[in-house]
This record gives structure tokens, C-alpha cells and sequence, in this order.
């Protein structure tokens, strides 16, 4: 590992996330408590000290995608309570047992499913009902259309045996964009879910945690906090939102100029030699691509951050290397690091030029790319994903 941090490495700030759950925690009152969403290895930054951070600091529950993330935690000696928010195939609720893992239940077939599964090996699944609000993803259907027929198939849900019905929660589409359609839209997914909540307690139906609040409403609608909120990306401080709420990036993808080259006027760089210097050019080649996570669209767009200024990445990304164009920057050498994203080049900025969305960015930094961990300004711990 000594040599690929020499390489190209995502040095996570855990001071940052510490600083972030503050703020989101002063900001949706002590009444609601964090659910940490560590889904995809913690949307690239690492699931395994995300969540002993956010254990640390006080975190209620943590989230993830799928029985292996779960079990990853577990391992590694995490004992916050984890929901799984995604399709749980029903030959591995011996696992979801096991690893005492929070099921979601997204329809009345696979609560049967659950139960039965559940009963055979006699133990008892803990699970959350998941309500579709207007998601058109998972759940129990909340339009008025279906309401009533909904609100019996959760009762008979939560009455079956082998199951404990702890939670109820639903997630919202828009509830992260401007604009009077969306706040319309997200307020009426709102109304379906606290409508089916009450349905369900006035009819003695109740659940101990309710939730629905993501990062866009942790943001944008802290009044909809209920017992616990489901922050994902505003925890590491990215999204266009983060920065309405001043929160830190919690992630700095970082690498060196591996060395520099004289480059004539006319000289086409890359592959397709989409880049023509227009002047004798010093380019620097950085030993990071695609296969990094450093996503292709970006080729001729992006830039990295020097301390001296940016350097623009020239002609198109490879899969294991990219050049830039250090001509204005006589200062920086080989061996210099340099800011790929981080909080002096946002990643949010370098999705918008990708097409896409910062989430996808830091979820494609890949497993040959060391993390390395750093708390009260000291780094604490080093993780490298290849099977070494
Ligand atoms: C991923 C996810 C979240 C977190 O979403 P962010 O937009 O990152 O805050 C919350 N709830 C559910 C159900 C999710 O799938």
C-alpha cells in the first residue's frame, strides 16, 4: 500500500463528517435522530469507519443496500442497529438474523415471504414497512387511489408471525429540487405518508421509528424530521446542497504529477487526439482514469487544484492516466500532489460537467484507490480494497 499512496488515494476528513452530523443533528432538533446511509461503501468514502464515526458520535441507526454491506459492518465490530433499504432476497433471511439486520418490507408478498422464511428457522426479523409515496421504487402504493387497500396490507402485515414491526418510513423524489412543483409534490408525498402513519395508529397499529426524511429534506424541510432523518450525501458535505448548510467535503481525491513533458507547439496529446497544443505546452502526466473513478466525460473539461493554481486536463482520460497543462505553473513539479475533488475543487462542479450527479462521481472511486482516514487531524487508519 506504501507505493499506491504515492499513486493516486481519497484522503477522508472524519472531522468533516463529525463537524457535518452536528450540523444536521442541531438542524433537524433533538426529537430526530441520524440515520446514517453508508450504502456503497459509504458512497465511496468507506463504510467501515463511516459508520464507527457516526457510532462514536451518537447516530441512532445506519442504512445500507444490500445483506453483504451489512455483514461487512458487523464484521468489522459495528453494533448500531442497520436497516437494509433495498430487496433482500428471502433465502438470506437466515443472514438478515444472524447479523441482526433490520429488514425493509416493500409489499405484502414479501412480508408473507419474510415470515414464513423466518418462522422455519424460529427466529423473529425486525423490519420497516416501506410506503410508496409518489417514488414508484418500492413500497406499500399511498395514492388515494390505493390507500385503503394499502393500509389493510400493512395491518395484516405487521399482525404476521415471525416479524417485528419497529419502523414504517418512505423516501422522497423531489424533495432536493427548487421550485413550487416540487415543494408541492414532496408535501403531498408527505401528507400520504403521515396519513397512513395515523391511519394505521388510530387503528392500534404502531411503530416505534418513522422516518422519511433524506438529505433534501433534511435541507429543505427539517420540519419533516420524525423520529429518525436518512442523510446521505449532505453527511459528506457534497451535493449542491451542502453548501447551503456550510457542511464540509468529507472526501479529497488526491494524486501527484508523476512527471512532466516539454510538448511542441501542434503536438496532439491522449487518445483520438481530441487536444492540439496551440503553444509549446509543459504537461504534466498524473498516474490517475477512469479505472480510478475519474469518470471519462470529464476529458478536456475538468481540472486538478494545485496550490499555485489549476491544471487543466488535456485531451481525453485514460483508463489508468491524464495529462494537464502545468504551462502557467513553472512551480509545480514532479512529485507535487494535486486536488482531483475535494473541498478546493468541488466535485459537485465536476458533475455538473460529467452530466451527472456528485453521488455517482465518489461512488466510482474504486477499489485500487487507498483510503485514508483522519481524525483530530492525525490519520488513523489506511484501508486498500484490492484482495493483496
Ligand atoms: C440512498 C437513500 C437515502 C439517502 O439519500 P441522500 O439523497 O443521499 O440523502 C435515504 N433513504 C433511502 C431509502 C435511500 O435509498
Amino acid at each position: 500500500m506504501e507505493s499506491t499512496l504515492k499513486r493516486t488515494w481519497a484522503e477522508i476528513d472524519l472531522d468533516a463528517l463529525a463537524y457535518n452530523y452536528e450540523v444536521l443533528c442541531r438542524r433537524m432538533g433533538p426529537a430526530s435522530r441520524l440515520m446514517g446511509v453508508v450504502k456503497a461503501d459509504a458512497y465511496g468514502h468507506g463504510a467501515v469507519e463511516v459508520s464507527r464515526t457516526l457510532e462514536e458520535l451518537g447516530a441512532a441507526y445506519l442504512a445500507v443496500s444490500s445483506v453483504d454491506e451489512a455483514r461487512e459492518l458487523r464484521g468489522a465490530g459495528i453494533r448500531l442497529p442497520i436497516l437494509q433499504l433495498g430487496m433482500t432476497p428471502v433465502e438470506q433471511t437466515d443472514q438478515l438474523l444472524a447479523h441482526q439486520v433490520t429488514q425493509a418490507v416493500w409489499s405484502e408478498d414479501a412480508a408473507l415471504a419474510f415470515s414464513r422464511a423466518a418462522e422455519e428457522l424460529g427466529g423473529r426479523l425486525t423490519v420497516h414497512i416501506k410506503l410508496d409515496t409518489g417514488m414508484s421504487r418500492l413500497g406499500f402504493p399511498c395514492d388515494e387511489g390505493r390507500f385503503e387497500a394499502s393500509r389493510e396490507a400493512v395491518r395484516r402485515a405487521c399482525a404476521l408471525p415471525g416479524l417485528a414491526a419497529e419502523g414504517i418510513f418512505t423516501h422522497f423524489a423531489v424533495s432536493d429540487e427548487d421550485g413550487e412543483d416540487s415543494r408541492g409534490y414532496t408535501l403531498l408525498q408527505y401528507r400520504r405518508f403521515d396519513g397512513m402513519v395515523r391511519a394505521l395508529e388510530a387503528e392500534g397499529v404502531r411503530f416505534t421509528l418513522r422516518h422519511c426524511a433524506n438529505s433534501g429534506a433534511a435541507v429543505g424541510y427539517p420540519q419533516l424530521g420524525r423520529d429518525l432523518f436518512r442523510p446521505g450525501i449532505v453527511s459528506y458535505g457534497i451535493g449542491h446542497q451542502a453548501g447551503l448548510l456550510g457542511l464540509r467535503p468529507v472526501m479529497a481525491l488526491k494524486t501527484v504529477i508523476g512527471t512532466v513533458r516539454e510538448l511542441p507547439a501542434d503536438t496532439s496529446v491522449s487518445y483520438g487526439r481530441t487536444y492540439l497544443t496551440r503553444q509549446p505546452t509543459r504537461a504534466g502526466v498524473l498516474p490517475i482514469g477512469y479505472a480510478d473513478g475519474l469518470h471519462r466525460t470529464l476529458s478536456n473539461r475538468w481540472r486538478v487544484w494545485t496550490p499555485c493554481g489549476t491544471a487543466p486536463i488535456l485531451g481525453r482520460i485514460c483508463m489508468d492516466m491524464c495529462m494537464v497543462d502545468l504551462t502557467g505553473l513553472p512551480q509545480v513539479r514532479e512529485g507535487d500532489e494535486v486536488e482531483v475533488y475535494g473541498p478546493h475543487n468541488s466535485v459537485n462542479e465536476a458533475a455538473g460537467l460529467a452530466g451527472t450527479i456528485a453521488y455517482e462521481l465518489t461512488c466510482a472511486v474504486s477499489k485500487r484507490v487507498p483510503r485514508v482516514y483522519r481524525r483530530n487531524g492525525r490519520e488513523i487508519a489506511r484501508e486498500l480494497l484490492l484482495r493483496t
